[in-house]
């Protein structure tokens, strides 16, 4: 009997999800790792079962789409089509052209290593959140948006019990209804982008009917908590001595910087704050992907210009969970076929297609309309922390652009150690970019994760904790 070909995929979210049940059931075996202890992503992420939730839809909407995918996947674990590892933080994809190897830390430890060979992987590694400083950023009590929603989904916590959420995104609706609706006062939420822009957009927001239902939807909610809606507005600085007392607030005019005497200050114990989202890319780039921008580029299929390797969800594009799963379905649909040594057929994912289409149009059009304030840099005050690892401020950064004629990141970087911490820049480097009046493009690194010094010395010519032959060859 041949052996089934074997797919690695790369994030149990709703594009991992998606792509690794469609190749389950077209006869691949897959294994499918992720870095939390649960499937679902950051879309269904899921309450530790320690909690014992007894509710824990109330925190989520599509709930029926999860439970479809959540079955699915038991049913396919069930049978040996597809193993789970989950707790695995990928480090390093290596390989081409059917051949690869991926490399992950086990355990929240992350000490030690796991090898999985497969003959294509599929990347749906998501995204993350965009935050630029501002006066006060580092208080206890500032949260980054999705974090706030990740601790509510997560942990069954409210982050505090006064919340201004800020920043400029589609994803502050979902978080501000969920805190108001959970029990906390959401005082305001400040939306730095004009919704008078919208009309322009009306062609490609109408296309996407459920999309403007969901939106109506929000808009109810935030009524129903009496959440007050500032659009046009941001925040210029957060106040505090041991934690978070209170945000400023500015109007904005319309060259996106603050207008004269349009502040006003509002108590709160919690800001959660975000300013859009960008792919993770540190695997793709290592395997030689090629990036549009800030994505990693795909074709119809969800093939990157690397053979045997595909890439799904927000890791090509921010675009939501319903663009993921069908990001997803096609790409396994596609890794199945190429795998079984047959030609893709497009008849076979044509819904998921048409999907993909409309999501994709809708999110251009919000795309140019959820932008952070022009004038944002020009708020950073001289000592505010900017690359939090280092503790670099901005006057350091600035000095280094000004002073020492730094005109990239890379050069800031290497002037003053912005970047060169513990999130090698994942945070800072928007801010820096935009300190150096350059665009943000994502840095080069080798590795995704901080890897042991053991793990890495265990490498060479053995597999790397012993249990690497039996991942690779447990189903
Ligand atoms: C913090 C946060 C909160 C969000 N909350 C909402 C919300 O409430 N409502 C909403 O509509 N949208 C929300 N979004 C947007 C939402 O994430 C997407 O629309 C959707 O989940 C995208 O699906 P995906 O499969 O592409 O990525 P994700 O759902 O992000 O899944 C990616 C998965 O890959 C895993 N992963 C990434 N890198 C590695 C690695 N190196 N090793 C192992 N595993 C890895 C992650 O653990 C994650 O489970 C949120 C996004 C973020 C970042």
């Amino acid at each position: 009997m041949t052996e089934r070909p074997h797919l690695a995929v790369v994030g149990a979210g709703p594009a991992g999800l998606a792509g690794a049940l469609a190749a389950a059931a077209d006869g691949v075996r897959v294994t499918l790792l992720d870095a939390a202890e649960q499937a679902g992503g950051q879309f269904y992420r899921q309450p530790a079962a320690a909690l014992g939730a007894r509710r824990p839809q109330a925190l989520h909407h599509q709930w029926r789409t999860w439970e479809r995918l959540r079955d699915a996947l038991d049913r396919h674990v069930g049978a040996g089509r597809v193993a789970h590892l989950a707790d695995h933080h990928v480090w390093c994809v290596e390989g081409d052209s059917g051949a690869f190897t991926v490399y992950a830390l086990r355990g929240p430890a992350q000490e030690r290593g796991v090898a999985v060979s497969a003959d294509a992987v599929l990347l749906a590694t998501g995204g993350y959140e965009r935050v630029l400083p501002f006066p006060g950023w580092t208080l206890p009590g500032v949260v980054t948006a999705g974090g706030a929603q990740a601790m509510l989904k997560g942990g069954l916590v409210l982050p505090g019990r006064t919340a201004v959420v800020a920043g400029t995104g589609p994803l502050l609706l979902p978080v501000a209804t969920t805190l108001a609706a959970a029990g906390a006062r959401v005082a305001a939420l400040v939306e730095s982008a004009d919704p008078r822009a919208l009309p322009r957009r009306a062609a490609a927001l109408a296309a996407q009917p459920g999309k403007l239902a969901e939106g109506a939807w929000y808009a109810g909610q935030l009524l129903r908590h009496g959440v007050r809606t500032l659009t046009r507005h941001t925040v210029v600085e957060a106040h505090g001595t041991d934690r978070l007392e209170a945000v400023t607030v500015a109007a904005l005019g319309r060259d996106g910087h603050p207008k004269t005497g349009g502040t006003r200050r509002i108590p709160c114990d919690t800001l959660a704050i975000g300013h859009g989202m960008l792919p993770h890319t540190d695997l793709a780039e290592t395997l030689g992907c090629t990036l549009s921008g800030t994505d990693v580029r795909v074709d119809d299929e969800q093939r990157t210009d690397v053979p045997g390797v595909w890439a799904a969800g927000e890791a090509t594009g921010i675009g939501g969970a319903a663009l993921a799963l069908a990001e997803g379905h096609i790409a396994g649909r596609s890794i199945a076929a190429r795998l079984h040594g047959t030609a893709p057929d497009p008849r076979r994912w044509a819904a998921a297609a048409r999907a993909r289409t409309r999501s994709r149009e809708f999110f251009a059009a919000l795309d140019t309309l959820y932008s952070p304030p022009g004038g944002w840099p020009d708020l950073i005050t001289d000592d505010t922390v900017v690359c939090r690892c280092e503790e670099i401020t901005a006057g350091q950064v600035r000095t280094a652009v000004g002073t020492l004629g730094a005109t990239d990141p890379r050069t800031v970087k290497l002037l003053t150690r912005a970047g060169m911490g513990w999130c090698q820049g994942r945070m800072c480097g928007p801010a820096v970019a935009g300190l150096a009046g350059c665009a943000f493009t994502p840095g080069r690194r080798p590795f995704a994760r901080p890897v042991p010094l053991g793990v890495l010395a265990e490498l060479p010519g053995q597999e790397p904790d012993g249990s690497a032959p039996a991942v690779a060859d447990r189903h």
